[in-house]
Formats: C-alpha cells, structure tokens, sequence
C-alpha cells in the first residue's frame, strides 16, 4: 500500500516517520516545502511539490494539518490528482462539519474519507502510541487499519463520518477541565510551600491523577511550558466543542472558563506554549494575593519554640517603640541580639552590626529564631533578601515598616512571616 503524508507539523513529522518504519510511507508534502524536502531526504521517499502530485501516487492519503479551514484546502488541492477508490485520512481536530464537508468532496471524486482524529499529544505520535478516534464505513475503517496502526495504539470506529470528531470534541472538554484543575492545585500546593516533586510522585498515584497531572504537573514546578499541545491549538478545538454544544443549545461552563482563560494567555504572548502555562494565570492568584498574617496558631508556636530573637533597628533610646519590644522580650524569657552598628550595647546585650554578624556570634548549636525588624521600608526589601541568603526561618515586620511585596517574597522563599502590629506574648501565657 502506497501512503502518503501531508502536513509536517510536531505532530504529522513523528508520524509519517512511523509510517516509514512500517513500510508504508511514500510521499510527503508541507506546505513550507524545506520541511517535506529534509524529511523525504531522511526517509528516502518522495517529496511531492503538491497535494495532487502526491495523489497520484498514493493510494492512502493521511493529513495533519491545522484547522477547519486548512483540511478543506488540503483536500481541495488533492482532488485534481486523486485515483477513484483512494482513502483520505483526516488526523487534524476539526469539526465534525468539516468532516462531512471533506467526505462529500471526495466522494464526488469516488474517493473515500475517514475522519481520524489523534490524542496522546507529541510524545504519543512519537512513541507511535496515539489514541485514534475515527467516523466513517467500516469498510474504509478496515482499509485503513494498518495504517492507523502504524501511529497509533488504540484505534476505534465511533460511527458515521463526523464521529471521530465528535469523539475527539469529548476528550478536548475533558483536557480542559483537568489541565486547569492541575494548574490550579499546583499553584495551592505550592503557595502551601508543599515539597512539589514529591506532591507529583505520590498523588501521581492517587485517585485525583491524571496524564496530564504526571506529564505537565512537572512543567508547572519548573515554570517552562515548551509545547506540547500548544494553547492556540486547544483553543481552537475547545471552539470547536463549544459551537458543536451550541447546536444543541447549550453553554458547557468548563469549556467557556478555559477560552476565557486561554485568551488571556495568548494576549500576553503565551499562545504557542504548551496548555500547562495555564499554570502561570493559576499562581498569579495567590502571588497577588494581598499579604496575610498566618493563622494565629502559627504564630503562638513559633512564639513557643522560639529563644533567640535578632532585632534590627533596636533603639537605644528608651522612649522608642523597639526598645520597649525588646524590654518585654527579656521579660518573657527570650534572647534578644541587637543588630545596630551604632550602638555598643542595649539593654545588657552587646550589639553588632549586621545579621551575619548576629549569626556569627551565637553559641555553637543555637540560631536566630526570629529576625524582628524595626525599619522604615525602603530599608526592608534588603533585610529580607539577607534572611532568605541566611536560611533565618522567620520575619517579623513590625508596624510602620510594611512592604508587602518584600514580605510576600520572604513567605515564597519560606521564610515565616509575620507583619503588622502582632504583639509578642509572655512565653507561659500563650494558649495552646
Ligand atoms: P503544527 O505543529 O502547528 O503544524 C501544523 C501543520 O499544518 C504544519 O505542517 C503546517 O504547515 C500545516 N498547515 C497549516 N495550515 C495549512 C494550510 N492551509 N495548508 C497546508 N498546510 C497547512 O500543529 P500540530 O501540533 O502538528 O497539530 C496538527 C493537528 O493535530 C491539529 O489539528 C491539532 O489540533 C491536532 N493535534 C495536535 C496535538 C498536539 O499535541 N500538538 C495533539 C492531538 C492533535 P507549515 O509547516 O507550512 O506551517
């Protein structure tokens, strides 16, 4: 059997290579022709100069190509060359429509068409591995089978023409709905400063996962979405889906949400990434989060755990807010180590100049608990990068030196952060 391949994209290039790998394989075509012309050299088969050139020497004909709008001019073009009894095989998403649309003009060339649509993204026309969801007669289905075996491993005949389509639409809505729960309890999991590789290996196991959980989970941790099944394509199948519910006069919510979502990433330039980046609009929700205070739980435990507290900006000046922290500080039994290079000592405590001096200077076996900061802002953003470089576990901002953003970077980097007027309590009074 003579095949032939036309549309040499991430998808259609792997699969004409397992064509040739099954013998099958005797023309390409792309419309870019440097594609079609390094591939036939590859492969040593013909690179055909057009779609009717290819047809005249195939009796199989497979395309790949992107939309509605480009099968039916793929097709168009074939027809002039196209032998009766040949067999068109449709592997593009498009509707079922189209489908229809293409058969009828094959038909009046007494040439057969089966809508083929693939799932199982690059990797599974790669690996040859394709789920094939396919419409039309079972005979031109059985025609067509060790074809569709060469790129594909599950391959099913839904029905009439229009079917495989229809078939494929369904699985289009499911991959929107899991893609953008993915995206979304990633983002959860990592605003709860979760071990990410470690969510992706278990839960991988558990009953929430998915292909898309253990293959595009870990583009999400990296934060690189390569394409994959790029957005613009699945936008573009999930208006498909949309306008084939819209016939039977219903809005599918998960379908309406994703174009919605997938529009604004391609406003932002993120149309050719993968799906995954979805990801990206999933952490902006808690990364713009205003700041909060952890739950007062948390805090009364630091508070008992603690020993050691760094005070940066502690006043030497009685009448200051800091040194009246710091005064209750002593009084319920913490440690406090000034941090201000122009003083020698506060209250009984020598000072030293900065927080890797505090550090420096503590007894072997023990650490800054907590760094408490009385600063103005401007001075903030530099203290916290020198408690994430110092592994120091918690901040506390202390009223009047609020800089949420710095704070929120504080939280990201793991470090416990408090803000605002959060009183310290003597040690033996906090609740349990
Ligand atoms: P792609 O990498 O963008 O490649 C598109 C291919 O279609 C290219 O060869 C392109 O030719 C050709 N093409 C586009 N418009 C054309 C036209 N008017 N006339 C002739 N050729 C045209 O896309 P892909 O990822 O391979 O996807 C192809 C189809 O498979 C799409 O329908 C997509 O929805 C479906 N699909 C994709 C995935 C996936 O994970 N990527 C998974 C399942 C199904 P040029 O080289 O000249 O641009």
């Amino acid at each position: 059997m003579n095949v032939g391949f036309l549309g040499l994209g991430a998808m259609g290039m792997p699969m004409a290579r397992n064509l040739q790998k099954a013998n099958l394989l005797q023309a390409v075509w792309n419309r870019t022709n440097g594609k079609s012309a390094a591939l036939a050299a590859e492969l040593h088969c013909t690179a055909a100069a057009t779609p009717a050139q290819l047809a005249t020497q195939c009796e199989v004909m497979v395309i790949c190509v992107s939309a509605d709008v480009d099968v039916l001019d793929v097709v168009d073009a074939l027809l002039p060359g196209i032998q009766p009894g040949a067999l068109v095989i449709d592997c593009s998403t498009v509707s079922a429509d189209t489908a229809r649309t293409a058969a009828a003009r094959l038909r009046s060339r007494q040439a057969s068409f089966l809508d083929c649509p693939v799932s199982g993204g690059v990797e599974g026309a790669q690996k040859g591995t394709l789920a094939i969801m396919c419409g039309g007669s079972a005979e031109d289905f059985a025609r067509a089978k060790p074809v569709l075996a060469a790129m594909g491993r599950t391959i099913s005949l839904f029905g009439a023409t229009g079917a495989g389509q229809a078939t494929k639409a369904t699985n289009q809505i499911m991959c929107a709905g899991i893609i953008r729960a993915v995206g979304e309890a990633m983002a959860f999991a990592r605003a709860q400063q979760l071990p990410l590789e470690q969510v992706v290996e278990t839960l991988g196991q558990g009953a929430g996962s998915s292909w898309y959980f253990v293959n595009r989970a870990p583009n999400m941790i990296r934060g690189s979405f390569p394409a994959g099944f790029r957005v613009r394509l699945h936008e573009k199948d999930l208006k498909i889906c949309r306008d084939m519910a819209a016939a039977s006069g219903v809005s599918l919510p998960v379908v309406d949400d994703v174009l919605r979502e997938y529009a604004e990433l391609i406003a932002e330039g993120y149309g050719d990434e993968d799906i995954s980046a979805i990801y990206r609009l999933k952490w902006r929700l808690f990364a713009e989060a205003p700041f909060r205070n952890p739950p007062e739980t948390e805090i009364f435990d630091l508070l008992r755990r603690a020993r050691n507290v760094a005070i940066v900006g502690l006043s030497a000046d009685r009448s200051r807010p800091s040194h009246g922290v710091a005064r209750s500080l002593q009084k319920f039994g913490y440690r406090i180590i000034p941090v201000n290079p122009s003083a020698e000592s506060i209250l009984g405590e020598p000072c030293v100049p900065t927080l890797a001096a505090a550090v420096a200077a503590l007894p072997a076996g023990e650490r800054i608990d907590i760094v408490d900061v009385f600063r103005r802002p401007e001075h903030v953003s530099a203290i916290v990068d020198e408690c994430i470089a110092l592994h120091l576990p918690a901040l506390w901002l202390q009223d009047g030196v609020i800089d949420e953003a710095a704070a929120r970077r504080a939280r990201t980097a793991g470090v416990f952060t408090v803000m605002d007027r959060c009183i310290f309590r003597d040690r033996a009074a906090l609740p349990t």
